[in-house]
């Protein structure tokens, strides 16, 4: 499913965490491996030249720094039998990442949530925030510190049900195979929108049933394609708000991955990714792989 893994990085813990994740699925899947790191061609662009006359050195310096953020990643895989490829190029970060999926035939992105600037711990970083909501190929996100864990054995799915849903069951359950991991399906009754009128009357009554109904047969699909591949799954249908009660499951339920579509139902606009993914995927503790 994965014959070529791209990890970009930019030295950060964060890259290096998702480095980890890359070489734990290249392993399952038998991936090759390709370490980029982009260095980034504003930050020695002409503006800055008339500034600093020696632009050409920083230039130079960038470049290094580059070079040594693959280099160590490299390192890492040494003692594996990946086959590890490194690259380095000038332009603009999420673009230069973008056309190096293209060119490379890459079939799965693995990158940090956060990199060098990190300032603001509570935002996604751009780069990342940009190649999620734009990346053909999916794109698995790791905020947390790299860790040993090299083993998936619970996989969530999140489900509303939508078309948008379907690509990512595909994927969990391609996952969930290749490390004999058990399906979590999951769907959220959202009843955000309700929650002070939460026991107001048949009309809201009616309203939840339809949308436990809907929920229901979410989770029961993804419950059937897992049987057609003979996989151990289980299915939830709860009440609550959908991130929150999906942070919740992967706590109780000691989920190992989570993978879910970039869109629900809601999915306003192509170009924006959906609240609940985004949320999930700036704050969940597990990796998250994200399907468009
Ligand atoms: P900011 O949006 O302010 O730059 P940040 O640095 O915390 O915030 P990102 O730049 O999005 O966040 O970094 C997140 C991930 O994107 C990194 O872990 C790395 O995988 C990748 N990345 C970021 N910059 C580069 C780069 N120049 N080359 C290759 N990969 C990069
Ligand atoms: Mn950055």
């Amino acid at each position: 499913m994965y014959d070529t893994i791209l990890v970009p990085t930019d030295g950060s813990d964060g890259a290096e965490a998702a480095a980890r994740h890359g070489l734990n699925l290249a392993t399952a899947f038998d991936s090759q491996i390709h370490l980029l790191s982009v260095v980034d061609e504003r930050s020695y662009s002409s503006a800055l030249a008339d500034l600093n006359p020696s632009i050409g050195e920083q230039r130079e310096v960038f470049e290094q720094q580059a070079t040594e953020a693959v280099g160590r990643l490299e390192e890492l895989f040494s003692d594996l039998s990946v086959t590890c490829h490194t690259a380095v190029e000038h332009g603009i970060p999420h673009e230069a990442i973008r056309s190096y999926i293209a060119e490379h035939d890459i079939d799965l992105v693995s990158m940090g949530t956060h990199g060098r600037t990190g300032l603001d711990r509570l935002l996604l970083g751009s780069v990342t925030e940009r190649v999620v909501r734009t990346s053909d190929v999916p794109v698995l996100t790791t905020r947390h510190e790299p860790d040993d864990r090299s083993n998936y054995d619970r996989i969530l799915i999140p489900t509303d049900g939508s078309e948008s849903a379907t690509p990512a069951v595909d994927h969990g359950i391609g996952i969930a195979e290749q490390f004999d991991a058990t399906v979590h399906a999951l769907s959220v009754i959202d009843t955000t929108a309700f929650a002070v009128a939460y026991d107001g009357g048949p009309g809201i009554q009616t309203l939840l049933d339809t949308l436990e109904e809907g929920c229901k047969q979410a989770v029961a699909e993804v419950e059937d394609a897992c049987e057609n591949h003979n996989l151990d799954v289980v299915t939830e249908v709860v009440r609550g708000t959908p991130y929150r009660t999906i942070q919740e499951y992967v706590d109780d339920e000691g989920i190992d991955l989570i993978t879910m579509g970039t869109h629900g139902r809601t999915g306003l606009e192509r170009y924006l990714i959906g609240s609940v993914t985004e949320r999930i995927v700036r704050t969940s503790d597990v990796p998250v792989l994200t399907v468009r």
